[in-house]
């Protein structure tokens, strides 16, 4: 076994890597950017290693060269690469190899085989796993294709052969939409990908994506048993579970020796995972999936396997890494129970997921849950990394068990500081379908409205807030309280804009009657606890002026200073600020030029996502504060319009 291990990555599963480590009594050294210099998986490591010139990923967690040299320097025998940054790049293993360190993690020869989509499934095809009908083929001549998606029959899927996040990627139902689809594929195939090759692919009608997980020797390889990724938004996976809602013996089988085939065919050496789309309009059958594309890396979503197998697989990933043989065979597997994984972002899903950013002031799980974080309290999601605040994973003896185990874990999750998809999860976790295991790709956006509706704020709430805003939560005698305090007291609070005055009238120690606009909530205090109107006062936090109330998923409140409101009000809709910090993409304002709302005005890059940033009204620009380039902080006024005349 190692001594000492590099890891060439940050956030969760850096964290997740070095408790395993740890656990074994193998060293780690853990690198980070400009921004990750106060970060947990910095203090989680016996060493650190500042890398690169700034935050940036290409200025820091993808320089290879400077990482291996920190290996080398601080005697690390080998580096875990985690996901995502270096940990598919066939080149970094070659170089990490090179300089006489192990990659933990498959050869780069296998890598290269997974790496373009088409030579992934000619090779797949060979060895005998299904594969999606459809032309992987060399010819990419416009004609060639179209006559190709004819022949498969519509609708077809175009992929960008060296495809990867959904980019590249057009549905098309009618053939005279193909030429167009097709033309801007491979634009954004090129941009992304610097190849604008495309495959056609038959388009499964409601598909559901279920992954085999493998482990193998560099020989010889096992399967994990199956993961169902089903629910997904925009192609990207939301909650994932194992097993499979609906699964048959047979179906398991036959795709797990698939999955096996497929490993071996490419001497697969680690953890992996043989993705598989999965025909679910008629049920499960072994006829009806078909090879997608195989990850080389461990998954976000690993920790459902382990749960229902029992197996670390991070321990496997550094034995077979350090030259062991598997450590189990394929008959010492199975399933025990079932579990979820629901992926907790910062992000305001009301408006569209937009990724946020912020520090977070409070941060607490349920002891009931397995909570893989690479933040803790006091840590801030900055801007230059994925939003991801943790990953909430539970297990129970049944499906049934687990997702109100979920429901539970979720509900009782608190985040201060930021918004959450907590709300949206939770009623992930509650959908009527996905409670029966009626699983698809399509289920999130055709019932998105009902899952993405803004949480409930009851009088209740209000009332919360306002006894934390002046600290009537412990009314005891001895910690000051007295019959002298003010009877009658009053707080303006806020709720996503909308001000309110909540009034309180102090009926000694165990006794408050609140009225907040025509409602009236009492307060009282039995047997040490408060209880309003019914139900227990829901644990708050507070951080500066801002309350989380945690019922319904975190509900924020501000407090409102009356000193701070003249200088506040009025000057919103005359600026357009960055809502976040980021790189303004372009300004399309000039002093002088009439605007009207709604027109957008510049473009602020952040969290990998383009934003519009849109006039507030009707106006005259009066000064353009930036410049197409400019990094900014949240807050930063990019675009002044003249004062409105009325
Ligand atoms: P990427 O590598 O860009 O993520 P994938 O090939 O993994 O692309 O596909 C992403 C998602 O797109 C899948 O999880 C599935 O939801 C959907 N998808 C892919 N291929 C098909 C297909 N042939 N029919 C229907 N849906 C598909």
């Amino acid at each position: 076994m190692f001594d000492k291990i590099l890891i060439a990555n940050r956030g969760e599963i850096a964290c997740r890597v070095m408790e395993t480590a740890r656990a074994m009594g193998v060293k780690t050294v853990a690198i980070y950017s400009d921004a990750d210099r106060a970060a947990k998986h910095v203090a989680m490591a016996d060493e650190a290693v500042h890398i690169g010139t700034g935050s940036a990923p290409a200025d820091s967690y993808l320089l290879g060269d400077e990482i291996i040299a920190i290996a080398k320097a601080t005697g690390a025998q080998a580096i875990h690469p985690g996901y995502g940054f270096l940990s598919e790049n066939p080149e970094f293993v070659d170089a990490v190899e090179a300089a006489g360190l192990v990659f933990i993690g498959p050869s780069a020869d296998a890598i290269r085989k997974m790496g373009l989509k088409d030579a992934a499934k000619a090779l797949m095809e060979e060895a005998g796993v299904p594969v999606v009908p459809g032309y992987h083929g060399k010819n990419q001549d416009p004609e060639h294709l179209s006559g190709a998606a004819d022949t498969i029959g519509y609708p077809v899927l175009i992929k960008a052969v060296a495809g990867g996040g959904g980019k590249g990627m057009r549905l098309v139902e009618d053939p005279k939409d193909f030429d167009e689809a097709l033309k801007s594929a491979q634009g954004e195939a090129t941009t992304a990908f610097g190849n604008p090759d495309v495959l056609i692919e038959k388009y499964i009608q409601q598909p559901r994506h279920i992954e085999v997980q493998v482990f193998g020797d560099g020989t010889t390889a096992v399967h994990l048993f199956e993961r169902d990724c089903s629910l997904q938004r925009r192609h990207q996976k939301v909650i994932e579970e194992a097993p499979a809602p609906g699964m048959t013996e047979e179906m398991r089988e036959a795709m797990g020796r698939a999955g096996v085939r497929a490993a071996e065919a490419i001497g697969y050496k680690g953890a992996g995972t043989v993705e598989f789309i999965v025909d679910g309009s008629n049920g499960l059958r072994p006829d009806g999936f078909w090879f997608m594309e195989m990850n080389t890396r461990l998954q976000v979503e690993h920790p459902v396997t382990e749960l229902i197998t029992g197996v670390d697989l991070v321990e496997w990933q550094l034995r077979v890494a350090s030259g062991e043989s598997l450590p189990q065979q394929q008959d010492e597997l199975t399933i025990t129970g079932h579990a979820f994984e629901a992926r907790l972002y910062a992000e305001d899903v009301p408006k569209g997921f937009l990724p946020a950013t912020g520090t977070l002031t409070h941060l607490q799980f349920p002891a009931s849950c397995r909570a893989d974080s690479g933040v803790r309290a006091g840590d801030t999601i900055s801007p230059w990394y994925d939003p991801m605040i943790s990953k909430v994973i539970v297990h129970g003896p049944t499906r049934a068990v687990a997702l109100s185990r979920l429901s539970q874990a979720l509900a009782e999750t608190q985040v201060g500081g930021t918004v959450t998809n907590l709300a949206f999860l939770g009623a992930l976790a509650a959908h009527d379908g996905f409670s029966a295991g009626d699983v698809d790709t399509g289920l999130i956006a055709r019932d998105l409205d009902q899952l993405v509706q803004a949480p409930m704020v009851k009088p209740e709430h209000k009332a919360a807030a306002g006894m934390q805003a002046l600290g009537l939560t412990n009314t005891d005698w001895d910690t000051g309280f007295t019959l002298w305090s003010d009877m009658h007291r009053s707080v303006h609070l806020s709720h996503q804009g909308e001000e309110f005055e909540a009034m309180v009238e102090v009926d000694g120690p165990d006794r408050q009657i609140w009225a907040i606009g025509e409602d009236q909530v009492v307060a009282n205090r039995i047997g040490g606890a408060w209880v309003l109107g019914g139900d227990r006062l829901p644990p708050m936090a507070q951080a500066g002026n801002t309350i989380t109330v945690f019922d319904g998923y975190g509900i924020q409140f501000e407090v409102i200073d009356p000193l701070d409101r003249a200088s506040a009000a009025g000057g919103d809709m005359n600026l357009i600020e960055a809502p976040m910090p980021g790189l303004v993409k372009a300004v399309f304002a000039e002093a002088g030029q009439k605007v009207k709302e709604g027109d957008r005005l510049a473009i602020l890059e952040a969290m990998k996502m383009e934003h519009s940033l849109l006039a507030a009204r009707d106006g005259t620009v009066a000064e353009v504060l930036a410049a197409a380039g400019d990094q900014v902080e949240a807050g930063a006024a990019l675009v002044r319009l003249e004062e409105a005349e009325d």
